[in-house]
């Protein structure tokens, strides 16, 4: 089984600054690390890696260069394979353009099984993987806590609120990862070694353009129009009560509560 991990470079930080002429991310001088519920993603990609013989994992990133810190990180985790889709016709890409530029990734290089995060801790729409499920026509499965391999399927928990899902679905398919999906392994030296001077595949739009329209990539390809970006307003201060019991503290609370009329 192929297995493909759709991985993204972000910030490390839910503080991501916000450029106000131009209304996109800034993006120097940040930490960055492979977005958390990718990682689980790559993790349970291993997992399924043991359980299912002449399965290969294959992790894509579409990024700056420097998104290769990313890749060399999930081959030190153990990964097969690593893609860089990289090049300046991509930048500016919103999500409909990216999810294109990685659909048109996933259709050249192959897979059975498609993962990504949920959701990006920086972007935040939980958009992608669901568009590229929707460019590639393949079944999807978003919010996956668990995975348990069949033969020509694969049966999943998807967790709601308040209950779960168990679906059996058909390969080849694409799942979204929350974290709960696997706790990711640590790196081991001899991993982190190898993987400095491990091959990246690179992919730019040259790589793609028999498959890939250039007016649906970049910011010629985003209809999201950023109307405005603004910090929000710190709240009004709160009140701290001192030197009271648990129960004194409670009453207090409750009087006011009923005092405000929120109870
Ligand atoms: C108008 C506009 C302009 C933008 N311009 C830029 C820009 O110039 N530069 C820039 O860096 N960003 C830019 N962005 C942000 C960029 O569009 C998003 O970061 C990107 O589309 C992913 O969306 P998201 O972060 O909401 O991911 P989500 O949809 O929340 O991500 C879900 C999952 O999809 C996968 N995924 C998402 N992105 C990638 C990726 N790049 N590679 C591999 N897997 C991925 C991951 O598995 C991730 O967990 C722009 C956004 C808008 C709206």
């Amino acid at each position: 089984m192929k297995i493909i991990v759709c991985i993204k470079q972000v910030p490390d930080t839910n503080e991501v600054e916000i450029d106000p002429q131009t209304n996109t991310l800034i993006r120097t001088g940040i930490p960055v690390i492979i977005n958390p519920d990718d990682k689980s993603a790559v993790e349970a990609a291993l997992e399924l890696r043991e359980k299912i013989a002449g399965s290969t994992v294959t992790v894509v990133c579409m990024g700056p260069p420097q998104a290769e810190m990313a890749l060399r990180e999930a081959l030190s985790m153990g990964c097969d394979e690593a893609v860089l889709v990289s090049g300046r016709k991509f930048g500016g890409s919103d999500t409909l353009a990216t999810s294109t530029i990685l659909s048109a990734t996933l259709k050249k290089i192959g897979y059975d099984l498609i993962l990504t995060g949920r959701q990006a801790i920086d972007g935040d729409t939980a958009q992608v993987g669901p568009q590229i499920a929707e460019h590639l026509g393949i079944p999807q499965v978003s919010y996956v806590e668990e995975i348990t391999p069949e033969k020509d399927s694969i049966i999943v928990m998807r967790q709601y609120e308040d209950r779960y899902h168990k679906i059996r679905v058909k390969l080849p398919c694409l799942l979204t990862a929350i974290q709960d999906l696997a706790r990711p392994r640590y790196m081991t030296v001899k991993g982190v070694s190898s993987a400095e001077t491990r091959e990246i595949r690179r992919m730019d739009y040259d790589d793609l353009s028999d498959i890939l329209d250039a007016a649906a990539v970049g910011l010629k390809g985003s209809p999201t129009q950023v109307v405005r970006t603004y910090t929000k307003e710190p709240k009004a201060q709160g009140a701290i009560l001192k030197g009271l019991t648990p129960d004194e503290a409670v009453d207090a609370i409750m009087a006011r509560l009923h005092e405000e009329h929120l109870i």
